[in-house]
């Protein structure tokens, strides 16, 4: 490492990306490559001797104020700072011995923000704690190992193929992929249908009577994932009633709030987690819309010593006197890798910089703005808003012509398309009670009224334009 090098080049870069955020909006949105067209602009192999720095990468841009795709995942300068000053340290903290700052500084974020929610005692570090996982997806293989071994501990090691595991099918495909990955047999895996009539989140009855005609087969219900925030409509499970029939049948209760759980630090969306006291884990992505650089996920548990045996090892070469002496907490047993990045550094930088009262004004200000989009859409009777609004994501589509015998497919799809070539936006899509829908996702750090309503009459104009046309 050559110091003045890192300099002239760190302030190159630093020019680049705030060059880059400046002029964001002159790009399109989403990137209008084809796939393989970076293979035409790059050599085949390394290049032998040390490359120059200039090479611009054709991206979707993700942290447009035009993007309104997916959910959001926000960048900020107090995120930046973090990541770099994680980079510029490089530890591997997989023990506190091998960096005590990283894994202490982990465990106070994590009461900070544990505390920013209103989780109950049993999830600060005074009980257990949180931990950082890479994504939602790992943080939910991590307790579905952790609950499935613990029911093995009751049943017996043979019992794998009776386990089951519940959620509404309108569940992320994280757990799905979990299942598989911890062994469950996919004939055990239950996505009980939402109730379509009511916002899509999962009725508890379903669930109480999947469970019991599983019972009556022999099998053994163990894991309940219910949603805060669904990824395609924002619903919002049941949490005390889930978590109650978990405990009634000894399973473990996970509650995913990947998008939805920021909302949840302003006082008047708390309410959509009644009922996490009930979960024996909690999840929520900082990375999504917290301003908090890609990627750091926060994890809660309430009991961690089936995570801990089902994902600990203690190799010689890793022994030493603080872990022995268990008077500290070694991250490393907590997730899959060994290995781990200091990413609390960068939530800690975004608490800090932007401190509680403004991020819950961020969060505010999002809302408003998915609220905005929504009166548009319902002023406009070519168009419906097809389910309830609960964070900053409206689900809306073109209402089909009578003539239309795809139920408006072909219609929306058109529209999306046409919006989404035209460079200036960026939407996504979901099919919800067989109706292609059109989702709207306020949440990019830069994004302002006027980014909305520009994107509400591209999306009027070029819905004229198809109308026109049939
Ligand atoms: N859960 C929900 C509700 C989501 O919306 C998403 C992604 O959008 C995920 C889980 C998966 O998140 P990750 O990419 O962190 O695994």
């Amino acid at each position: 490492m050559d110091a003045e090098q890192l300099r002239e080049c760190g302030h190159r870069m630093v020019d680049f990306i705030a060059d880059y955020y400046k002029s964001i909006e002159t790009f399109s949105v989403l990137s209008q490559v084809q796939p393989g067209y970076l293979n035409e602009l790059l050599p085949d192999s390394a290049p032998n001797r040390p490359d120059t720095l200039d090479a611009l990468f054709d991206v979707t841009h993700w942290q447009s104020p035009n993007y309104f795709a997916y959910y959001p995942s926000d960048s900020s300068t107090a995120g930046f700072l973090g990541e770099m000053l994680s980079a510029a340290f490089n530890i591997v903290g997989f023990s506190w011995i091998t960096s005590p700052a990283a894994t202490e500084l982990e465990v106070i974020v994590l009461d900070w923000f544990a505390k920013m929610l209103k989780l109950p005692s049993q999830f600060l570090s005074s009980a257990v704690g949180g931990v950082i996982q890479g994504s939602a997806s790992e943080a939910v293989l991590v307790v579905l190992l952790a609950a499935r071994d613990r029911t093995l501990e009751m049943h017996g090691k043979k019992s794998l193929e009776k386990l089951v595991v519940y959620a509404s099918d309108q569940t992320h495909s994280a757990l799905q992929k979990a299942c598989q990955i911890a062994g469950i047999f996919p004939e055990n895996f239950r996505l009980v249908k939402a109730d379509y009539s009511n916002s899509y989140a999962v009725a508890p009855e379903a669930v109480s009577e999947a469970i019991s005609v599983d019972l009556s087969s022999g099998l053994i219900p163990f894991f309940i994932c219910a949603t805060v925030g669904t990824t395609s409509s924002s619903a919002v499970d049941p949490l005390h009633k889930l978590g109650k029939i978990a405990q009634a049948h000894d399973m473990w209760f996970h509650i995913d709030a990947a998008y939805a759980g920021s909302a949840c630090v302003c006082a008047e969306y708390r309410h959509h987690l009644d009922g996490v006291e009930e979960a024996d884990s909690f999840n929520m992505n900082a990375h999504k819309w917290f301003l908090t650089n890609f990627d750091c996920s926060l994890l809660w548990v309430k009991d961690k010593s089936y995570l801990i045996e089902a994902l600990s090892t203690n190799p010689e070469y890793l022994k030493n006197k603080a872990s022995q002496e268990n008077s500290v907490v070694d991250f490393k047993d907590w997730q899959i890798p060994l290995g781990r990045r200091f990413r609390s550094l960068k939530l800690w930088m975004v608490l800090r910089l932007y401190g509680v009262e403004n991020l819950q004004s961020y969060i505010r200000k999002h809302i408003q703005l998915a609220k905005q989009f929504e009166q548009l859409v319902l002023s406009d009777s070519r168009f419906e808003v097809v389910t309830q609004r609960n964070f900053s994501l409206v689900c809306f589509r073109l209402l089909p012509p009578t003539s239309e015998d795809d139920n408006g497919r072909n219609l929306n799809y058109s529209l999306m398309d046409t919006c989404n070539s035209s460079g200036k936006i960026f939407i996504s899509h979901t099919v919800l009670s067989g109706k292609f829908v059109l989702r709207f996702a306020v949440g990019a750090p830069l994004t302002e009224e006027k980014h909305v309503d520009a994107a509400w009459k591209l999306l009027q104009d070029e819905a004229s334009k198809i109308l026109g046309s049939l």
